[in-house]
């Protein structure tokens, strides 16, 4: 029987939960650095059983249309403040990864290229932009990277079969359509010591990508929400799709794959974990709401997170919850 609190192995790691915080926005910063708030806030996490954390978006690039509410990797505190952010959580045991990507591309003094205009020049300096970034957070110490590429971030409308209608090696079938991403995985690999963790979109053709991003060196997956709404219809059985296709990948690969969000309560996620492949779930709401519930799920609470998903963190942009401090 599997358990919430189980220790167990996730690739090269081990976890103390198997409950993943994922990060969204962050905008509590000073001056584009890390303020105290963010530390003591990955402290509360890292103290509160969660198994595995992944930073708020890293922008690859300045002048992203969200870069006011990520970190940058290229502030030059960066390497100081992120170094002593993976000190914190492995002080208490739990890995991080950074979870790194962008939304505009802004590359050889051009503003928002699209997918589609993008020259081979293009192409060779976001790989080269992506992989400097990921040795930056080899060097901070960090366990793992979280290359974004699902929701709206860039690399989704790369690899996205409507969107990407390339007809060079870059575009076409599926592997075409993810070669820059697993060119850039393999010169990670070859280079770092850092877990490659792929978050993708549960879109059409998922299950072909998670074969892929496997078959070329990705260590963990994460299934999230495509942007189209079609592929959260309810089935005749009324399970949410994600958690189907989420069990499908995880049944059809040899890595950790995370469910990427839907479950709030410790029922519900002890009994998806004895009754599909999936072994992981991933919150980030819950943990804005409360950074500690899980300890007092651990401590035998059946609560389910209080969050009311109204998702005002969400469109402010920031990891504080609204309601609460509305309430106080
Ligand atoms: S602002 Fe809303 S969605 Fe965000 S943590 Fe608070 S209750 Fe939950």
């Amino acid at each position: 029987m599997k358990d919430i609190f189980d220790e167990c192995r996730f690739r090269d790691l081990t976890l103390k939960s198997r409950i993943v915080r994922t990060g969204l926005w962050e905008s509590q910063k000073e001056m584009g650095n890390l303020s105290p708030e963010i530390f003591l806030r990955y402290e509360r996490l890292a103290k509160n059983h969660v198994g595995l954390i992944v930073t708020e978006l890293i922008s690859l690039y300045a002048h992203d249309r969200f870069s006011d509410y990520s970190h940058s990797i290229n502030n030059p505190k960066f390497i100081k403040e992120f170094k002593y952010l993976a000190e914190i959580t492995h002080e208490n045991d739990v890995p991080i990864f950074a979870q790194l990507g962008f939304v505009n591309c802004n590359v050889n003094g051009k503003q928002n290229v699209d997918v589609n205009d993008l020259t081979l020049e293009d192409i060779r300096q976001i790989q080269s932009d992506y992989i400097v970034a990921a040795k930056k957070i080899s060097f901070a110490g960090f366990d793992g990277i979280q290359i974004a590429m699902g929701n709206n971030y860039y690399f989704s409308k790369l690899i996205d079969l409507k969107e990407n209608r390339r007809h060079d090696d870059y575009g076409g079938n599926t592997f075409k359509r993810l070669k820059m991403i697993l060119e850039i995985i393999k010169v990670i690999k070859d280079t770092t010591d850092l877990h490659i963790n792929c978050r993708v979109n549960a879109s059409d053709d998922v299950l072909e990508i998670a074969k892929l991003l496997e078959k070329y060196g990705a260590d963990s997956l994460q299934i999230t929400k495509p942007s189209s709404p079609q592929y959260f219809r309810k089935d005749s059985k009324d399970k949410n799709i994600l958690f189907e296709i989420t069990d499908e990948i995880a049944g059809s690969v040899n890595i950790p794959v995370i469910l990427g969000g839907g479950l709030s309560d410790i029922n519900s996620i002890n009994d998806l974990i004895n009754s599909t492949a999936i072994e992981f779930v991933s919150m980030q709401r819950p943990f804005v709401f409360n950074p500690t519930f899980l300890s007092e799920w651990k401590n035998g609470s059946e609560v389910e997170s209080l969050c009311r998903t109204c998702n005002n963190c969400y469109w402010k942009k920031t990891s504080t919850c609204h309601i609460i401090a509305e309430e106080e």
